[in-house]
């Protein structure tokens, strides 16, 4: 199989038609096998019978139906781990996505990349609540995480197999997958592609998405940086407030004897000793942290590094 392509649907029953023969009419020119991976996400409609009467006519789709409604991060993942393509593409399933645009970002990634994501240049949803949050987001995320791309939320995307068969994804975690791939040392390319109105159905996101995202960033932060070194980041801020109980100390002394201020009336001797405690919780927690990565890593046999190509 050459191309898989992973579609999460909830409740896009009135979609469903058009995407096939879209994504048919699409491939059918590129002479490459291909498959349609469509994971029902628990949808209450009729997703599920639309998928099935599809599949009727066209064998070289297979659904994949989840129990409930777990996310669209699971719905993909569950694609992947169902998809034997040797490149995998992912893609909205509101025809938000153009498949025309499948072509392109295949032929972007074999001239040399690992992943190649869309960037809806001109995107055709509301700009106060959808498009203008999603600028400064994309801004920040390519800031804090070192990865610069346009367009983060574009699930329009183009992978080869190994980039995706070793990943790992929690929660809402999708968008951050050029990051990761990032970390991975990946060759990661951005084009531009066709955004269109969504014309069925509902959006599953609104301007809440706002805090969920922060939260994300702040964890994929932390990860980028001591996901295999945790004490660096738990040992400074243990040093930091160890150095601000010293403080508190000295000067509680200071004042005793300068001023003659009574030390155990003093608030400063108070602080000093949270910070001290502090300082000890951050330290085991970065300890904790330590013994955890060696339990993931030895635990499954999983690698530190990740070797492109070995020449013998
Ligand atoms: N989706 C999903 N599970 C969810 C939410 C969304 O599978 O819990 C799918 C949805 O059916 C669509 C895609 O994820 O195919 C993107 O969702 P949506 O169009 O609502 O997001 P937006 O384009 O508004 O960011
Ligand atoms: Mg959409």
């Amino acid at each position: 199989m050459d191309i898989s392509i992973v579609i999460p649907l909830y409740n896009e029953e009135k979609n469903i038609a058009s995407l096939c023969s879209e994504i048919r009419s699409a491939l059918s020119a590129t002479g490459k096998t291909y498959e349609i991976i469509c994971v029902d996400d628990g949808s209450e409609d009729n997703t599920l019978s639309e998928l099935k009467k599809q599949k009727k006519d066209f064998p070289n789709i297979k659904i994949i139906s989840l129990n409930r409604n777990f996310g669209q991060t699971p719905a993909i993942m569950a694609g992947f781990h169902h998809a034997s393509g040797e490149i995998m593409i992912t893609m909205d399933g509101d025809l938000q996505n153009d498949p025309e645009d499948i072509p392109k970002l295949i032929n972007e990634l074999e001239s040399g990349f690992d992943l190649v994501s869309g960037w809806r240049k001109s995107r055709k949803d509301g700009f106060l609540l959808r498009v203008l949050p999603s600028r400064i987001a994309n801004k920040l995320i390519s800031w804090v995480l070192k990865t610069r791309l346009h367009d983060y939320g574009c699930t329009l995307k183009a992978y080869k197999k190994d980039l995706v068969k070793n990943l790992r994804l929690y929660g809402e975690m999708h968008r951050f997958i050029p990051a990761i791939a990032n970390w991975h040392g990946a060759r990661i390319a951005e084009i531009e592609v066709n955004h269109r109105p969504r014309k069925f159905g509902k959006t599953k996101y609104g301007i809440n998405r706002v805090g969920k995202v922060l939260l994300d960033l702040l964890l994929m932060a932390f990860l980028s940086e001591y996901s295999t070194k945790p004490i660096r980041f738990f040992g400074s801020m243990s040093f930091l407030s160890g150095f601000l109980g010293i403080i508190s100390f000295a000067v509680v002394v200071f004042m005793k004897i300068i001023e003659g201020t009574d030390m155990t009336g003093n608030p400063l001797l108070i602080l000093g000793t949270l910070f001290f405690l502090v300082s000890v919780q951050f330290l085991s927690m970065g300890f904790i942290g330590e013994i955890n990565i060696r339990t993931y890593y030895e635990s499954q046999d999983k690698k530190t590094y990740h070797i492109r190509e070995i020449f013998e």
